[in-house]
């Protein structure tokens, strides 16, 4: 490529400002190039065009090349002196010698189940009867997680009840839950969002205890409660099963030791341990910014100690611990395994589910950070697509297509399920890890991102916030109309025969600078071939603006009078497109082409 050409590019904006310094990773795809570069991916493909690169949105760029587009809009490359592959990275360090130093630590519980069976309650009466022995002085403080103690045993609640909070750090890679306590009100029965928890919790592998709450009123119905766990495949020990089943009033507090007691056992039988000699390292649970104190996290520890004065790098924050605060308001010096501890000192707002670690020194710290920016600029996300599940379960990374299913009714599940029954077989297993009835939602898009399993969904469509989620996460989201193409699409899937996916190819553009009228009350638009080429072949898209009014195929191409296949770049000649004679002139024309993703 020639670097004259690109250093020619018109970019006369940016030619008297001092050029900003921005670093660039390794690899670089075009779309990540243009979100560090602040521009649409288009305009790059359209700078890579003119030197003659045809790339589309997801391929890499030459590191060579992406440093020239960044100059071409003003930005100066730093050096990258450091290799990134060298510096500690962002992730949780289970290594070797830890064996001989694991120690006990407490279990880590979420609270899950339908709207107003009582979560909140609970987790307020269990805080407020179970206050850390000696500790009773201290002010109530929420901070996202919280320890008690129950016959000389902590254990630590999150404070954030429900699913979404729960997968959604899950999604971020992170397991912070040991045990799982459903709650079920006696006097409802098993709930949509309680199928929802369920599903959500077995995806994950936690071992469940139900708590059958609201035992105190007149209705409540304990059997009920019961029968309806088994049809959603919660078996409690009473019906043969191995789940735990307790019943409890929130309000009363009825029940709750008992709860505590079974949360002890069943944490025990996991044989919960940590190393606390090692550098500190755990999960941001949630982070705000206080009005007085700045940027404020809680954070849970699941390894090491952590201590005020040591650096910590969250996500993609940094800073020194000044100061830390135990979720019953008293200042502490120290927050060993599965303890909770709200922390003053990072210098932005990590995200709940953001892993942090502690760093040796300032540089490490930021280090860290970088290579963690780094590593997010060049991936796109996770990206779970039915392709992907067929090459894991091919080259024997994954033994199942993991499916989230979502129908317009409920008496289309059994029918979708009983189906995909039908075309599975002893290689390929079809696992359903949800199936409810309704929109897909971005609760959906985050099981789905948790457990890399693809969305189908019939009869039914994702809401606009699922929509942009899966987008952004880049989940498969499909949909069907028909049983029969869902099945067919699936079971392909299963044999990695599915149709190609196209992607589309900016060929070229050209500028309308004047526009004919042909007669017959056709026109036609003259034309200036800016980059690329413009083909017969290819579907036009005319932009005004910015925006595309009319896509369409090509009725007519010339350069002067002959007919032509195609024209290049730096050439005049008229478009005629089928279906459109609105051409204003300074519209602007796109030739695009679809290409099989390989
Ligand atoms: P959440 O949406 O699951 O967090 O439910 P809440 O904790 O907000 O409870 C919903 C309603 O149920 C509130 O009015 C509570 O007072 C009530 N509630 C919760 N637990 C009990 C219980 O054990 N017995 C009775 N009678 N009411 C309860």
């Amino acid at each position: 490529m020639s670097t004259e050409k690109i250093k020619n590019m018109e970019n006369s904006a940016t030619e008297d400002m001092p050029s900003q310094q921005i670093e660039l990773p390794s690899a670089v795809s075009v779309k990540s190039l243009a979100a560090i570069i602040n521009v649409e991916p288009v305009d790059v493909i359209k700078q890579l065009m003119r030197n003659g690169h045809m790339l589309t949105i997801n391929d890499a760029v030459d590191p060579d090349i992406a440093t020239l587009i960044c100059q071409a809009y003003g930005f100066a490359v730093k050096e990258q002196v450091d290799d990134p592959s060298e510096a500690k990275s962002l992730v949780l360090e289970h290594d070797e010698s830890d064996l001989e130093h694991l120690e006990a630590r407490p279990p880590v519980v979420t609270i899950l189940g339908h709207v107003d069976h009582g979560k909140t309650t609970l987790l307020d009466q269990i805080r407020n009867s179970n206050v850390v022995t000696g500790e009773a002085g201290g002010i109530t403080q929420h901070i996202g997680a919280y320890q008690v103690e129950t016959e000389g045993n902590l254990i630590t609640f999150l404070d954030t009840p429900g699913h979404e909070a729960f997968t959604a750090m899950r999604a971020r890679g992170a397991q912070v839950t040991d045990v799982a306590v459903l709650v079920v009100a006696a006097d409802d029965g098993v709930m949509p969002q309680t199928v929802e928890a369920i599903n959500h919790v077995k995806a994950a592998g936690v071992p469940i205890i139900t708590a059958i709450n609201k035992v105190d009123k007149a209705d409540a119905d304990l059997e009920r409660v019961k029968r309806e766990l088994a049809e959603h495949d919660v078996l409690i020990e009473e019906w043969g099963g191995d789940v735990i089943a307790v019943p409890v009033s929130a309000l009363t507090g009825e029940g709750v030791t008992d709860l505590l007691t079974n949360i002890q056992l069943v944490s025990e039988i996991g044989e919960l341990k940590a190393n606390p000699t090692k550098p500190a390292q755990g999960i941001i649970v949630e982070a705000r910014v206080d009005k007085n104190k700045g940027p404020t996290s809680t954070v849970l520890v699941q390894a090491g100690e952590l201590t005020i004065g040591c650096i910590i790098a969250a996500g993609v924050t940094k800073g020194r611990v000044k100061a830390m605060v135990d979720s019953h308001g008293n200042s502490v010096d120290t927050a060993g395994p599965s303890v909770p501890v709200e922390i003053l000192g990072l210098n932005g707002i990590p995200e709940a589910g953001e892993v942090f670690i502690e760093a040796s020194n300032d540089k490490e710290a930021r280090e860290i950070v970088e290579t963690e920016l780094k590593k997010r600029a060049s991936q796109g996300g996770p990206g779970v697509t039915l392709e992907e599940i067929y090459s894991r379960i091919e080259s024997g990374e994954s033994k199942s297509l993991d499916l989230i299913v979502k129908t317009d009714v409920q008496g289309s599940i059994d029918a979708v399920k009983n189906s995909l029954d039908g075309i599975q077989d002893d290689q390929s297993k079809i696992n359903i890890i949800h199936a409810a009835s309704g929109r897909i939602t971005e609760s959906d898009v985050l099981l789905a991102v948790a457990s890399k399993a693809v969305i189908v969904g019939f009869n039914t469509d994702p809401s606009p916030g699922a929509l942009s989620a899966s987008k952004q996460e880049h989940i498969d989201v499909r949909t069907y109309k028909v049983i029969y193409d869902l099945v067919d699409d699936i079971s392909k899937a299963l044999k990695g025969l599915l149709d190609p996916v196209m992607e589309d190819i900016l060929q070229g553009y050209a500028t309308v600078r004047a526009v004919f009228n042909i007669g017959n009350n056709t026109r036609i638009a003259g034309v200036y071939v800016n980059e690329g080429i413009i083909s017969r072949r290819a579907e036009m898209r005319v932009t005004r603006n910015s925006k595309v009014i009319f896509s369409g195929t090509v009725a007519s191409l010339k350069h002067f009078k002959d007919d032509v296949r195609e024209i290049n770049s730096g050439l005049e000649g008229g478009i005629g497109i089928d279906g459109f004679n609105d051409f204003n002139e300074g519209d602007v024309i796109e030739a695009h082409l679809e290409r099989e993703v390989e």
